[in-house]
């Protein structure tokens, strides 16, 4: 167990636990938590009031989260100077699942981005963002609602490894010289040169996380989303490598698609259906055949682009939940950053923290007070009080602030 000289341990909180790839959940975890920068405290306020009223309400006083506050971003580097004290990665390795807001990234100075680094320590190889519609949301789609999938994308490979190098630079110039007299490959003098390392390990155990997901959750498919057909020996093979884990870990409960088509489609009707789509057709599919998807698993940078083209499809940043997984770790947190122009203005809407939220409890296996929330949320909107950025692509609704949209979802759990 690490020690802490900046956070305090709650005296009435147990350690989650992970065995042989499952949690154990104490009645009351203790829960590690960032604020956040910028909106970060406004948000976590009123969220925290929509996690507790959930549990509360799901769990008559048998449940309930001992909350940490562990710190991260510009409170930290305030308070004891520093961006990202060792101690908040411990808590978060130790306590297994934690919450988020949003973090500045320092610009210049050689400061890491905080969010990245939190991935890479922690090896959190899954960043998973469900996209879903609230019925009531402003959206530029005819029928928003026919979208409704949950996203995977690779976490820790992929041209996101970091691993580049400046044009010019000798480091640059001595990689182009390798791949000219040693592989005989010319690269044009002056290029800057980036590596995408993609590897059977990284893109097996995401399909497999993508896999289970779906299973557990009764979803109708996963489809691969890659560029395969440009980049064979990286994208080409993390769908290959995708397949493989289908039939070799889930061949009873999985099908693919062209199996499927071979089988007359009505042969393995109850089974998982494994597809794989061209990234560039995906951006055309979500928008035209959006419910003919359902979980997405996708290499980091493909990843990257879609779940924020998908959240936009569904009404935007404000209620875009996210979670970065591990095995036995978790961080969940919204996708948005941290706003600093509304920041204490009691403004912004906390609903990507608070999805993030229900992502989480669903993580736990709180699945009652995630379905609260969402409940609540539902109402909350349907009721058309809610914070700017939603009323003002909702005729006739009413703007609130942060506290009173918290207030406005803790309504609506009992409506
Ligand atoms: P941003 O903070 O996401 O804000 C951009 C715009 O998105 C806002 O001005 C606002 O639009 C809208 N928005 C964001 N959050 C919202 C919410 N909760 N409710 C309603 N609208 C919301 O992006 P940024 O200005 O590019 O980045 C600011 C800082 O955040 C940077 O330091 C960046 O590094 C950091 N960041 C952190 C994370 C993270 O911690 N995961 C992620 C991204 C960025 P309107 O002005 O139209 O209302």
């Amino acid at each position: 167990m690490a020690t802490y000289k900046y956070a305090k341990v709650p005296a009435n909180g147990d350690r989650i636990q992970y065995e042989n790839g499952e949690l154990t959940v104490p009645d009351h975890p203790i829960i590690p938590f960032i604020e956040g920068d910028g909106t970060g405290a406004d948000i976590w306020r009123a969220s925290v009031r929509v996690f507790d009223a959930a549990v509360a309400r799901a769990y008559g006083g048998k449940r309930k989260v001992a909350w940490m506050e562990v710190y991260a971003g510009e409170k930290a580097f305030t308070q004891f100077n520093d961006w990202l004290p060792d101690e908040t990665i411990d808590a978060m390795r130790e306590f297994r699942v934690a919450i988020k807001g949003p973090l500045t990234t320092p610009v210049g100075g050689g400061i890491r981005s905080l969010n990245v680094t939190l991935r890479q320590v922690l090896d959190l190889y899954a960043c998973i963002r469900p996209v879903r519609y609230f019925e009531g949301v402003g959206s530029p789609m005819k029928e928003p609602g026919r979208l409704n999938i949950v996203v995977f994308r690779e976490n820790t490979e992929d041209v996101y490894a970091g691993i580049e190098w400046k044009a010019g630079s000798p480091e640059a110039d001595k990689l182009r010289a390798f791949i000219k007299n040693e592989l005989g490959k010319d690269l044009r003098e002056h290029s800057a040169i980036g590596i995408k390392p993609m590897s059977e390990f990284g893109s097996k155990r995401l399909v497999r996380m993508a896999i289970q997901y779906a299973l557990k959750h009764n979803l109708p498919s996963v489809t691969m989303v890659h560029k395969g057909n440009i980049m064979k020996f990286t994208e080409g093979a993390f769908r290959d490598w995708g397949y493989e884990v289908a039939k070799a870990e889930f061949a009873d409960q999985t099908v693919t698609e062209a199996d499927l088509g071979k089988a007359g489609n009505e042969a393995r009707a109850d089974a998982l259906v494994m597809k794989d789509r061209i990234a560039d057709s995906m951006f055309q599919q979500l928008l035209l055949r959006p419910n003919e998807y359902s979980v997405i698993a996708t290499p980091n940078l493909n990843g990257d682009y879609l779940s924020d083209a998908a959240a936009a499809q569904v009404g935007g940043l404000g209620i875009a939940p996210g979670g970065n997984v591990g095995d036995g770790v978790a961080v969940f947190e919204a996708t948005h950053g941290t706003a600093p122009k509304y920041a204490n203005l009691d403004k912004i809407n906390p609903g990507s923290v608070i999805l993030s939220g229900v992502m989480m409890f669903e993580y736990l296996g709180w699945d009652d007070a995630a379905a609260l929330i969402v409940r609540g949320l539902e109402n909350a909107i349907a009721s058309k009080h809610v914070t700017y950025d939603l009323a003002r692509q909702m005729p006739g609704a009413t703007e609130i602030s942060t506290s009173a949209f918290g207030d406005q979802i803790i309504k609506g759990m009992d409506a």
